[in-house]
């Protein structure tokens, strides 16, 4: 017997009719590429995705294509997704710090139709758009007034295009598992890999992430998503903002620590999300300029592992309780949230610190297990440490054009390509990603757990560890450090800073200084480049 109940897909563009709807004056404010700060509520946000649907429709975009964006996040590329969705098109976000030259095969791979792109990015799409013959179209996320002269052939300003209709349109039907977005993993190991959520799959995991064990929103919160939407979706923020009716603040092209902190002051924001590089430069304008974060009260911090010096930080000197995440473009991307549970509810100080250095538990939606390389699963005991390999109705069983297909088993579970343990309480802890991971006379040496200790001494800006190679022990650490302003550290005070923190075994045999450590168009260290800078280094 079938359930009585109502079939009621689960679309994207609903989550924008229901902000409307219940929030139509709730705030979505942006700090617009042109300078200014501009303000719009849900309900003109929908009228004007609405108009960019009617749009689309009128220029002969259909079902299944693929619309690019090149943009930050604002209030005009969140428009763009939602219109795009509403006729059945595919919103496809170019990450703009990927080299040029791999973001012109993405977009060949996934033969995208149409190019919406920033101001900032324009001499970029000049760039690619020659390369790409499947684009016939480029909007300029502008209005006539600040067009800039460009080669790209027939461009226009996104406000003109806009303009040539009257917004009076409705969604067109659609099914729930048609997809809705793609983006594409940077490929630090071969070519770029392209992930295509459904809309059922992006409310599913929006759902997902406003539950208060995940990233607890409600209509209260005023949310900063400093995580680019071209990030996996803004780590989901694009569709559970909405969703719940937060007001959201947009951070533009500018995420120093300066132009965060104005908006976190000057729009009240309550929660933020992004990887640890941002909170690194934020924390050092805030020590700079000793200013405080009174209305912010919770910030997610994932992409790679969080310092416990970073979440000390925060919670000690600024009163902001630190989430730490861990997740995935492929699982769209939460898979878990480091919030406590009532077993740590005694834990304070460095004992409730080692808990918040986990990467957390899955929410409803992820299941999560370790298995050893031939697919044994591992107890959760908080040491035994293999593959991790998830599933869930968020996670992707396929890749575009079916590359990567050994990632996925039958039973439809997906290698995260982490090693990780779990613990007895569901607490998740990535070790390393497999191909980071040292491997020192047949054992393991988890280079996060080094990198996190060096950057919590105090004269350390950024620290790296790879492993270089030895004539013994096939490879040992080599620690990487870009020392703070005006300070010099010494070696050996940073080697003795391991002492009583870690097996001894683990304390890195040497300390380079750099004035730079590379970055991947995500924001974590570039691991590759700097093994491949380091491939001649002789340890002493
Ligand atoms: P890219 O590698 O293209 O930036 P993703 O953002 O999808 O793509 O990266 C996912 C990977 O980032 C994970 O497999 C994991 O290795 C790493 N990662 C994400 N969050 C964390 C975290 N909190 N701690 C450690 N590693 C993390």
């Amino acid at each position: 017997m079938l359930g009585l109940m109502q079939e009621w897909p689960l679309l994207c563009h609903k989550i924008l009719d229901h902000a409307a709807r219940q929030h139509g004056e709730r705030e979505v404010v942006s700090r617009s590429i042109e300078g200014p700060v501009v303000r719009q509520t849900y309900a003109q946000l929908r009228s004007r995705a609405l108009k960019v649907a009617q749009r689309l429709h009128q220029g002969g975009y259909k079902v299944g294509d693929r619309v690019a964006t090149l943009a930050w996040n604002t209030g005009r590329h969140l428009e763009v997704w939602y219109g795009t969705n509403g006729i059945g098109a595919i919103y496809h976000t170019l990450n703009p710090r990927l080299f040029p030259d791999q973001l012109a095969w993405i977009m060949n791979h996934a033969e995208d139709r149409i190019l919406f792109v920033d101001l900032t990015f324009v001499p970029l799409a000049e760039k690619l758009v020659p390369q790409v013959p499947s684009i016939e179209k480029v909007i300029v996320l502008t209005d006539t007034a600040h067009m800039p002269q460009t080669v790209l052939p027939g461009a226009v300003a996104y406000e003109e295009w806009l303009d040539e209709v009257d917004g009076d349109f409705t969604w067109l039907p659609q099914e729930e598992n048609a997809a809705s977005g793609m983006c594409y993993t940077s490929g630090t190991t071969g070519d770029p890999k392209g992930v295509v959520y459904s809309h059922r799959s992006n409310v599913l995991h929006a759902m997902m992430a406003c539950q208060p064990d995940a990233m607890c929103l409600s209509a209260r919160d005023v949310v900063l998503p400093v995580v680019p939407m071209f990030h996996a979706n803004a780590w989901g923020l694009a569709h559970s903002t909405p969703m719940t009716g937060a007001k959201l603040v947009m951070p533009g092209a500018r995420l120093d620590g300066e132009a965060l902190y104005e908006l976190l002051d000057s729009e009240k924001v309550t929660f933020t999300a992004a990887v640890p590089t941002v909170w690194m430069m934020l924390l050092q304008y805030l020590e700079q300029t000793a200013k405080k974060l009174p209305y912010l009260k919770r910030v997610v911090i994932g992409g790679s592992a969080c310092p416990r010096a970073m979440t000390e930080r925060f919670e000690r000197d600024y009163g902001v309780e630190v989430i730490h995440a861990w997740g995935m473009t492929e699982m769209s991307p939460l898979g878990s949230l480091c919030s406590m549970k009532p077993q740590h509810s005694d834990l304070a100080g460095d004992a409730l610190l080692d808990v918040k250095q986990k990467q957390g538990f899955a929410p409803f939606g992820v299941e999560m297990k370790v298995a050893d390389d031939d697919d044994n699963e591992l107890p959760w005991d908080g040491k035994t440490f293999g593959r991790l390999k998830v599933r869930g109705p968020a996670v992707a069983r396929a890749y575009y054009g079916g590359e990567g297909s050994e990632q996925f088993d039958a039973d439809n579970w997906f290698d995260t390509g982490d090693v990780a343990h779990i613990d007895e309480n569901g607490y998740m802890q990535v070790t390393d990603r497999a191909k980071d991971v040292i491997k020192s006379g047949g054992e393991w040496i988890s280079t996060i757990e080094l990198e996190n200790l060096a950057v919590a001494h105090p004269d350390v800006a950024e620290a790296a560890v790879i492993g270089v190679a030895h004539p013994k022990w096939d490879e040992r650490p080599l620690l990487v450090v870009v020392p703070k302003p005006g300070k010099q550290p010494q070696k050996e005070e940073l080697l003795a800073f391991f002492q009583g923190k870690i097996a001894k075994w683990w304390t890195p045999d040497d300390v380079a200084f750099v004035e730079e450590i590379p970055h991947t168009a995500t924001g974590k260290i570039q691991k590759t480049t700097l093994r491949e800078q380091f491939r001649e280094y002789r340890l002493p």
